[in-house]
């Protein structure tokens, strides 16, 4: 696996790799890589010829009292992990060539980015949007590949790419879990034991939603009052958002029809954690 640092050296690599005629799968990455970041990785090494993983901690998309600073690191082992895997290429932009002084451009899916998570994280999407367009015209990437755990930002990705006449296509993968069924994330490290204990109380409120979906429940308010209600007997959970919306447009929904997209952000003690599933499919 080659590691590079420098936007004229992926480049050059990239120009390598389409002379040869091979396509590009990449994988956008903010690294602290566990296997929900890997199950991305090895969909790529089976659809693409050459597989480029980025790991970026992009300043844009977090806000001035969020944990940039905390969010966690670590590049030796995150190297390693891919090079076992077979990925080709890490890409590894520094941010001052990302945003050298002066920067001015940024990318905004107007109406998507404040729906859900963009109401409490102004800007987050419009972060999101930029340092992944600015990646795909580095990487050139033929597919690219997005976790369904992040559901509103692979929203917001496809519409950019559509709305924008992106020549790639973008693939969403399921959410991978622990086997209590709390969805992997960088950010389950901040939690503490009693935390990581109440956060399974996500995975359940999201289970409850399909189980009551599945007996014949199609009212969005009851539902969401009941996965409310089971959230707040744990007492470190604060609930950011509850949603039931369209999968596509993110519009809110009074009657629940497929695909119905539940989601939710809840904190726990201080972490902010967020999941989700598409009702009619299991909690993947
Ligand atoms: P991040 O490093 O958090 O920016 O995530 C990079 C990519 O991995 C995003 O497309 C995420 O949606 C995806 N991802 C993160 N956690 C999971 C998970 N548990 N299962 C599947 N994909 C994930």
């Amino acid at each position: 696996m080659k590691v590079i640092k420098k936007i004229d050296e992926m480049r050059r690599a990239v120009s390598g790799i389409k002379s040869r005629g091979m396509s590009i799968g990449f994988v956008p990455t903010m690294g602290y890589l566990h296997e929900g970041h890997l199950s991305l990785v090895r969909e790529s090494i089976r659809k693409a010829g050459v597989t480029v993983v980025s790991i970026f901690v992009n300043p844009a998309q977090f806000g001035p009292r969020e944990d940039f600073k905390e969010y966690p690191r670590d590049l030796n082992r995150d190297s390693e992990v891919l090079e076992r895997e077979g990925v080709d290429y890490l890409f590894v932009p520094e941010a001052g060539e990302m945003y050298p002084q002066g920067y001015k451009t940024y990318v905004e899916v107007h109406d998507l980015q404040d729906k859900l998570c963009g109401r409490s994280r102004p800007g987050h999407f419009r972060g999101v949007c930029t340092v992944v367009l600015k990646l795909f015209n580095i990487v050139n990437p033929d597919i690219s590949f997005f976790g369904q755990k992040d559901a509103q930002q692979a929203a917001v990705i496809k519409k950019m790419v559509a709305d924008l006449n992106m020549n790639l296509q973008i693939v969403t993968v399921p959410t991978v879990r622990e086997p209590d069924g709390l969805a992997m994330s960088s950010r389950n490290t901040y939690l503490n034991s009693e935390e990581r204990k109440q956060a399974t109380v996500l995975y359940q409120a999201l289970n409850l939603s399909q189980k009551l979906w599945a007996q014949g429940e199609k009212d969005a308010k009851i539902i969401r009052q009941q996965m409310t209600d089971l959230i707040q007997k744990q007492p470190l959970a604060n609930i950011d958002y509850i949603s039931i919306a369209d999968a596509v447009t993110l519009e809110e929904l009074d009657v629940v029809k497929p695909p119905a997209l539940v989601s939710m952000a809840v904190r726990i003690g201080e972490t902010r954690l967020i999941d989700n599933v598409v009702v009619g499919q299991r909690a993947n």
